[in-house]
């Protein structure tokens, strides 16, 4: 209260002095010229003049202050209009900080759902866009400007779309095509406020691939099981209602060991990619002999082939591979019993080292077998893709070997290539990068040899 009545005691000390003027000079008038009240009179008026004009003055100032855009400081006047001045001013720049502190909120929310991975448009009441994040734009092939204040049915005609946003019930997703290529969009709407829209998409092309991946990835497991369970459920039949001879018996027992054996080796590849997948990076200071492996290798792929093939394996390398060493030989081992398994008797299967311009590293694996037609190549690392599959089934094979090497392969950095022409032979490389190579040290060599 007492602050709300400041400017008043200077106009009354106006008053006061006016007044006290207007006595003294009447007085003195009144003295010389006996016009006393006249003269008292004149000179109250021109007190009220004087301050009234100061006041139109400073009104002025004032008035002049707030058309302009208020950018400097605020007339300082003492009295009425002094604190009018400051009032308005502290009034200005309390609301021109609430406007900038809004702001900024407003830009910080935009920025964060600009950041959105998901879609995110806003329609009013007439389907118009009010606003969308350019991940929306790209996903509904809209320009986040140009189209600002369009209606959102005329610019993504899908019918799909215009029904459901037509028809507002917007309990369930709708699974959209995308509209820029192949892929699909999950579109969900929120009505909000006064019939504005809130239209959120999300790109599920991923999602689908992989569900779609994992169901295929099921139904083959489980068919690769069931032929085998099949099979021994008949012979499981056979020996229970018929009487076999010995001979009989035996054969229907080592049929059944050859089922049973086919279930564990699909089962151990399974469970070997599973194994891949779920582990960490391998570490580059394990450092394993090639050589060790090679020699491995050899042996394993020398009985498997048992005479039928000419088998040459690059004996002294003398290098060291970085690595899990299981991995390694199992990759390594699972493309010579490849090369094994579809060349015919009598071909010829080599293996070979080679250290390239860059320090990577290359271990061939070469054959003059079946070979492979060019549109094969490329899936051949697919879980359960066969290129002959009785040949695949014949020889052990799970469909799941090149599965188990691009894997292994990826973990070390490195990759599989693949040259083959049919009726030829093909020859499959494991390149390595140059990190994971060195030349094996001495005393390593010695404990190898
Ligand atoms: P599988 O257990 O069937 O051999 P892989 O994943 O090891 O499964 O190989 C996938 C397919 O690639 C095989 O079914 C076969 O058709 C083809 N393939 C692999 N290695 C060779 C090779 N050395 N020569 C010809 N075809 C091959």
């Amino acid at each position: 209260m007492k602050d709300s009545l400041a400017w008043l005691p200077p106009r009354l000390i106006y008053a006061a002095l006016s007044v006290a003027m207007a006595s003294l000079v009447g007085w003195w008038v009144d003295g010389a010229f006996h016009h006393r009240w006249l003269t008292m009179l004149a000179v109250a008026v021109s007190g009220v003049a004087v301050v009234t004009v100061v006041d139109a003055v400073r009104g002025h100032r004032l008035l002049q202050w707030l058309r302009g855009d208020q950018d400097g400081t605020a007339p300082r006047d003492t009295g009425l209009f002094g604190e009018i001045a400051y009032r308005i001013e502290r009034a200005i720049r309390e609301r021109d900080k609430t406007i900038t502190r809004e702001r900024l909120q407003l830009a910080q929310f935009l920025s964060a759902i600009e950041a959105s991975p998901n879609g995110v448009l806003m329609l009013d009441e007439n389907d118009h866009i009010h606003w969308c994040n350019s991940v929306a734009a790209e996903h509904f092939a809209l320009d986040a400007r140009r189209d600002l204040r369009q209606r959102i049915t005329n610019l993504v005609r899908s019918p799909g779309f215009v029904t459901y946003l037509q028809a507002g019930q917007f309990a369930e997703p709708l699974m959209l095509p995308n509209v820029r290529g192949p892929g699909t969009l999950s579109v969900i709407v929120r009505s909000y406020g006064d019939g504005m829209k809130l239209v959120l998409s999300l790109d599920i092309t991923e999602r689908e691939r992989a569900d779609a991946m994992r169901r295929d990835f099921v139904a083959n497991v489980s068919h690769e099981i069931r032929t085998p369970l099949t099979v021994l459920a008949g012979f499981i039949e056979t020996m229970d209602s018929l009487p076999l001879s010995e001979a009989e018996r035996r054969r229907v027992l080592q049929l059944m060991g050859q089922q049973t054996q086919r279930m564990q080796t699909l089962v151990s590849d399974l469970l070997t990619l599973a194994q891949l997948e779920g582990s960490r990076r391998p570490a580059a200071d394990q450092w394993v002999s090639l050589d060790g492996l090679l020699r491995r290798v050899a042996s394993d792929v020398t009985a498997l082939s048992a005479g039928r093939h000419r088998i040459t394996v690059q004996a002294e390398t003398r290098v060291e591979l970085a690595g899990v060493e299981a991995e390694l030989l199992s990759a390594i081992a699972n493309l010579a019993t490849n090369a094994v398994r579809y060349t015919p008797d009598e071909g010829a299967i080599e293996i070979q080292w080679r250290q390239l311009g860059d320090g990577a590293g290359e271990i061939s694996v070469i054959d003059t077998g079946v070979g492979i037609a060019r549109e094969h190549i490329p899936r051949l690392t697919e879980r359960f893709y066969r290129v002959d599959g009785s040949r695949s089934r014949e020889t052990g094979g799970t469909g799941l070997g090149l599965s188990i090497v691009k894997h292994v392969l990826q973990r070390h950095g490195g990759q599989l290539q693949v040259e083959s022409e049919p009726g030829k032979g093909s020859k499959f490389k494991l390149v390595l990068p140059a990190s994971r190579v060195r030349q094996a040290a001495a005393q390593a060599l010695a404990a190898v040899v």
